[in-house]
């Protein structure tokens, strides 16, 4: 018999009051698989800071010198126009995941969801016990017992979420600065202990307080999900061309109902208080809890598992089931091309940067012999891994190149900026402008910079 269709998540009270939910504990393959997802993600999250590729950080997002190390590779402020394919080739992967497997993502390895189901929750139902046992002391009159549990639970959370943010916080400024300088003293480090804080608090609070209401009301990803699933898109789903009518069937006449036994197992284990039953919803995170729930029902029935399952609207309707669709190939072949053409931008960018700026004021002064001379910069950055070697140069007889430094070293990611000066006859200019290239070779490849020089239109003016 169907139930009364739930007008607003079951974790949402009058006002907008969370309802705390306490979804029963449940094992099973699905659990048993996402718990190695998560502790193979959490491996990857704690170690990744800690690794180095001959001596730059596997990944690093340096906030103070404003550099990004991926793999071992430097990319630095002007590098930005190269990561627009791959930010466009992960959208169109996300659309054909989401379009395919639905939210898989949610479920499996968004962090919220790994850190809360498998990190917070073991240590909450280490100290407080399981779920029926958790709603009984957090009724019951206040006692000493349970004050203790709370608050340990607590100060557990606040270390936890204070080293994830470090661990956070070692991607943007390496764990060298962690460990050595803002662990010794990290009130000299105002900056930093202001945002390690702040954002210690707010995991915190979104973990111990907040929790599965980021999924149900804040995360703008589940919004926009409709848009990419259909009929085709495979998700956790009850069967209920199987399962109705619900009822617990009674030996004499057990033909009448469907398998499902309207045990409501599949409802109590759910994190975000939903009934699968009434279809695919946005408070849904994929997390299969109902279906490792409901396949113990339907082994203790002697029923085969997989009431609730992975499945598509289409396979259970219309025994129809497509995972590979055009529109998933459409999706994965951009993505693909795209990440080609990140690749090869990678592979083909300048390992040196070299701006040649006019200085400010006057375009250029007159001698008293008639020469010009125009006023530079020149900043050169060394992009390479390793330090380099630099020379300046131009081949242009008529101009004479006047500079403090024409041969110069650079460390790796070392920026130099050299005022120079060019020194050229007024005769050589053409309407005013003379064509210039100077060359910066740096041992292995030289860049040429065309520049134009400004002088008087009429000679001798
Ligand atoms: S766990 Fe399975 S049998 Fe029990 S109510 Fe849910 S769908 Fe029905
Ligand atoms: S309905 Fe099932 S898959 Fe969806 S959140 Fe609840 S337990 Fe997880």
């Amino acid at each position: 018999m169907s139930e009364a269709i739930q007008a607003r998540p079951g974790t949402i009270g009058d006002g907008g009051k969370r309802i705390a939910p306490y979804p029963t504990e449940i094992s099973g393959k699905f659990k048993k698989n996402r718990q190695f997802v998560a502790w193979a993600l959490l491996g990857l999250f704690f170690l990744i800071p800690w690794v180095n590729i001959q001596g730059f950080p596997l990944f690093q997002f340096d906030v103070f010198e404003r550099k990004l190390t991926l793999l071992g590779q430097l990319f630095w402020p002007n590098d930005v126009p190269i990561f627009v394919p791959l930010l466009i080739s992960v959208v169109f992967m996300v659309f054909a995941v989401t379009a395919s497997l639905g939210r898989i993502w949610c479920g499996w390895a968004c962090p919220e969801t790994v850190f809360l189901h498998f990190v917070f929750n073991p240590v909450q139902e280490l100290l407080e016990g399981k779920a029926h046992i958790r709603k009984m002391r957090d009724e019951a009159p206040f006692s000493l017992d349970w004050a203790w549990r709370k608050s340990l639970k607590h100060l557990i959370y606040l270390v936890i979420a204070a080293l994830i943010t470090l661990t956070f916080m070692a991607y943007f400024t390496g764990i060298q600065f962690i460990l050595r300088d803002f662990a010794g003293d990290p009130l000299n480090h105002s900056m930093a202990f202001g945002f390690f804080a702040s954002f210690s608090l707010i995991l915190y609070w979104t973990f111990a307080f907040f929790r599965e209401q980021l999924c149900v009301i804040a995360c703008p990803y589940a919004r926009f999900q409709s848009v990419l699933t259909d009929r085709q898109t495979l998700q956790v789903t009850y069967d209920h061309v199987r399962g109705e009518p619900r009822g617990k069937p009674k030996k004499e006449a057990s033909a009448v109902f469907g398998d499902c036994v309207s045990c409501n197992q599949c409802v109590k284990v759910c994190p975000t208080s939903i009934d699968i039953r009434q279809g695919p919803q946005l408070e849904c995170i994929g997390c299969a809890l109902c279906a490792d729930a409901c396949d113990q029902i339907m082994e203790t029935w002697r029923r085969p598992k997989g009431l609730i399952r992975y499945s598509s609207d289409a396979k259970i309707l219309d025994h129809n089931e497509k995972i590979i669709r055009p529109r998933f190939i459409i999706y994965c072949i951009v993505s693909a091309l795209l990440f080609l053409v990140f690749m090869a931008l990678v592979a083909l960018r300048p390992r040196q940067q070299v701006d040649l700026t006019r200085q400010g004021g006057r375009p250029y002064i007159q001698m008293e012999n008639g020469d010009i001379i125009n006023f530079y910069h020149i900043r050169v950055r060394n992009k390479d891994r390793s330090d380099r070697e630099y020379k300046m140069k131009i081949n242009d007889l008529n101009v004479e190149l006047i500079a403090a430094e024409t041969q110069f070293k650079l460390k790796s990611g070392e920026l130099k900026t050299i005022p120079i000066n060019f020194k050229i006859p007024g005769y050589s200019f053409q309407n005013g402008k003379h064509e210039l290239v100077v060359e910066i070779d740096n041992g292995a490849k030289i860049q040429k910079i065309k520049t134009t020089l400004a002088g008087p239109v009429k000679y001798g003016r």
